[in-house]
């Protein structure tokens, strides 16, 4: 059973969201506060988590770092009041996977738990696809529509966590942190140096990977049609 834990203290939030996965299958547990949503947790093995950030005792993105903090890999979705960047940086920088901004539509709110529970938690794949693009963790090579890209290591770090997070934002820091190990300026401009580079690499056309700016987030990997 997929069980799913909403931490919202906005009844009819919550109790939308609860109803709407309910519809959808899953076992959905419900927190009004912080000090609940953070006792659930850690205490349950949850295939995915619906975090507000802004609850009556509390932050929800400190729920994602504590558990981010303890190791606990479980997907977590981000509910943020609008749809501003800062909410969803310091949301995603905090270590939750995905954020939806409120209001929002209900299908979307649905396709968004699909996708986090399809990518799972903890386990690692050593190939990773998007597309016509193939990327494998452990030759660290990467093919296009069958033919091999040349990359340095670098360029192949950022595609690499491009396409883990394949249709999701990721963030300049998290680029940063992944592919230069130490935290540099977010602002610096060698992310950019290095995103450009790897468009030129990559070809247009029909289910070909198309790195997208986010704009004042990141960067977004996504197959074109
Ligand atoms: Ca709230």
């Amino acid at each position: 059973m997929t069980k799913l834990l909403i931490v919202e203290d906005e009844a009819d939030v919550r109790e939308l969201v609860a109803l709407v996965l309910r519809e959808e299958g899953y076992a959905v547990d419900e927190a009004v506060d912080y000090t609940d949503g953070l006792a659930l947790a850690l205490t349950n093995d949850y295939d995915a988590l619906v975090l507000d950030v802004r609850l009556p005792d509390g932050n929800g993105m400190d729920i994602a770092r504590t558990l981010r903090r303890e190791s606990r890999m479980v997907p977590i979705l981000m509910l943020t009041a609008q749809r501003t960047p800062s909410d969803a940086v310091r949301g995603l920088d905090a270590g939750a996977d995905d954020y939806l901004g409120k209001p929002f539509d209900v299908t979307e709110l649905k396709a968004r738990i699909r996708s986090l529970l399809r990518r799972g938690g903890p386990s690692r794949t050593d190939q990773l696809t998007c597309g016509t693009l193939v990327v494998n963790r452990l030759t660290r090579q990467a093919l296009l529509a069958g033919e091999r890209l040349t990359l340095t290591t670098k360029e192949f770090g950022v595609l690499e966590h491009l396409v883990a997070h394949a249709e999701q934002v990721v963030t300049r820091s998290a680029l940063l942190e992944h592919v230069w190990e130490r935290t540099r300026d977010p602002d610096s401009n060698v992310i950019d140096v290095h995103v450009a580079r790897l468009r030129a690499k990559l070809q247009e056309g029909e289910g070909m990977p198309k790195i997208s700016t986010v704009r004042g987030v990141g960067f977004m990997l996504t197959t074109s049609t």
